[in-house]
């Protein structure tokens, strides 16, 4: 193996470890970042498709919008000079009610009955005065954390009201759109950390504000961006296998059952910084402190010596991902819109419950120019839990034909005949295994949440995940490896 030597090790090259180890060299610490796919971005990727006219068209594979709020990826965009766009959203909307009927309306609003309205709206309020309630950095201090934490969001929904099109509705904003599991496998604590960490539910109820704007080329510019900075420091194709980082203390091994009984009783949990050593295929990176930038589900894919405390080998087994296909078709034209069309299109509980329209704007690697849009147009949707399970289970041309007529029903026929069709699948992928992020399973989050961001010995985590403000979207992400680096330097300081 080569042998490197740096102050920190970061491990994971999306967005929250290399803000990490930007912010640690600005802090004068020398890092090594070692990813393990043969990219930087992780989450966020900027990709390409063939289509049938032979050309090239340019997809985001994976996390693309920012909300006004996202302040830290903002001030970050602009920083490293990358332009940014708004989603197109001018038109009429529409919206595909339980009996399959078509609706088109404006504004915000869903053109519902009257009583589904107010029921709607009466859900809305009471989960914003909730919310309120919530501080996003820690939810389990809240003083009934274990009562909110117990029932599900489903069930506490259906607590509330006996309408199921305004449950159906009021759930697709955290279910469906995103948290990616069924409203039953969550608790209503989870639900009300998410709309705690965009401000109130109402900000994510409003899609002009949640899906506000892009990057220019694509979000996996920001990492490809910040890894150019870092050079050398950005070591790919290097998966971590094994990450050791304390000595167990000998005064306190356990002799007779060969299990050093610092670690079994969570003393090395305040370990010191000291010699941590992160271990490739390839390489032995030194260091005195190591940042653990990958989503919670992998960190048990890495051998950890000795063992992480109890209680974090506990918790990391109860945060998983969610599972959300991205759904991406190109056309000719964006043909919605000779129609008067938005491209945004909603159906509480159908098999596709959003679309939009993603049609590019500026420089990108299927030939774009700077400020323009593309002329052909894109539509993105989302296709969640339940319903991406049955879509996987489908042969490939089922599945894609069950896909654009669930779209169909919104924007009609010209909908089935894209000239590019593409589905995004980080579930397939070994270093992701799901979308668009991780949350804990009913209980979880009061029991666990508070362990997530406290470093372990010389370990410091960072990723979108954990984070308060910004919790799953990269603006999180960002803020996390900043943290992260930040708490270090810090240490390195006193
Ligand atoms: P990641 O991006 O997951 O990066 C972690 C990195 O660690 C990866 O590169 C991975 O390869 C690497 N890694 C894992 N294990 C190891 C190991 N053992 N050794 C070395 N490297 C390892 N967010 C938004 O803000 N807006 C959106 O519109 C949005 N839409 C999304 C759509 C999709 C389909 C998906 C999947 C996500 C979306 N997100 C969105 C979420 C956003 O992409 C993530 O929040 C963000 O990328 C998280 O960044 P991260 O650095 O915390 O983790």
């Amino acid at each position: 193996r080569e042998r490197r030597t740096s102050d920190v090790v970061v491990i994971g090259a999306g967005p929250a470890g290399l803000m990490a180890a930007r912010t640690a060299k600005a802090q004068g610490l020398s890092v090594t970042v070692l990813e393990a796919r043969r990219r930087v971005g992780g989450r966020t990727w900027n990709g390409l498709v063939e289509g049938t006219d032979g050309k090239d068209h340019f997809i985001e594979i994976g996390g693309q919008w920012i909300s006004p709020d996202q302040t830290r990826l903002i001030s970050l965009v602009e920083e490293l000079g990358l332009p940014t766009f708004s989603r197109f959203r001018d038109g009429r909307n529409v919206y595909v009610d339980p009996r399959g009927e078509r609706h088109v309306y404006d504004g915000l609003d869903f053109p519902v009955a009257e009583k589904t309205d107010r029921e709607m709206d009466r859900l809305i309020a009471k989960i914003d005065e909730l919310t309120a309630e919530i501080d996003a950095a820690a939810p389990w201090e809240h003083p009934r954390a274990a009562e909110l934490d117990k029932i599900s969001f489903r069930h506490w929904l259906e607590q509330q009201s006996d309408d199921p099109e305004a449950i159906d509705n009021v759930s697709i904003y955290i279910a469906s759109g995103m948290l990616t599991k069924p409203s039953h496998t969550f608790s209503l604590l989870q639900a009300l950390l998410m709309s705690a960490s965009a401000g109130s539910f109402r900000n994510l109820v409003d899609e002009d504000f949640i899906l506000d704007k892009r990057v220019e080329g694509g979000m996996q510019s920001v990492s490809l961006a910040m890894a150019a900075e870092l050079g050398d420091d950005v070591v790919l194709g290097q998966p971590v296998r094994t990450l050791r980082w304390a000595e167990p203390d000998p005064s306190t091994a356990d002799e007779k059952n060969g299990v050093a009984a610092d670690v079994r009783n969570g003393v090395a949990h305040d370990g010191a910084a000291g010699d941590v050593v992160a271990l490739t295929d390839d390489y032995e990176v030194h260091a005195r402190y190591a940042v653990l930038a990958v989503p919670p589900n992998l960190y048990s894919r890495i051998s950890f010596e000795p063992p992480m405390p109890r209680e974090q080998q506990i918790a990391h087994q109860h945060i998983s991902m969610g599972l959300v296909i991205k759904v991406h078709a190109v056309y000719e034209t964006p043909f919605w819109r000779e129609e008067g069309l938005s491209g945004t299109c909603f159906g509480g509980g159908r098999l596709v419950q959003e679309i939009y329209d993603n049609t590019n704007r500026g420089e990108n690697p299927a030939g774009g120019a700077p400020g323009e849009e593309d002329p052909h147009g894109t539509l993105v949707g989302f296709v969640s839990d339940v319903y991406a399970e049955q879509m996987w289970a489908l042969p490939e041309e089922e599945r894609k034909a069950a896909i654009l007529g669930a779209m169909a029903e919104y924007l009609g026929p010209r909908t089935l005949e894209p000239i590019a069709f593409f589905l995004s699948d980080m579930a397939a992928e070994e270093w992701t295994r799901g979308a668009y992020a991780t949350s804990y399973d009913l209980g979880g989050l009061s029991r666990w949440g508070h362990l997530q961001n406290r470093p372990t010995g010389p370990i410091h985590y960072a990723c979108s995940d954990i984070a308060a403000e910004g919790y799953q979207h990269v603006d999180g992400a960002i803020r996390m490896g900043e943290a992260a680096a930040l708490a270090i330097a810090e240490r390195e300081a006193t």
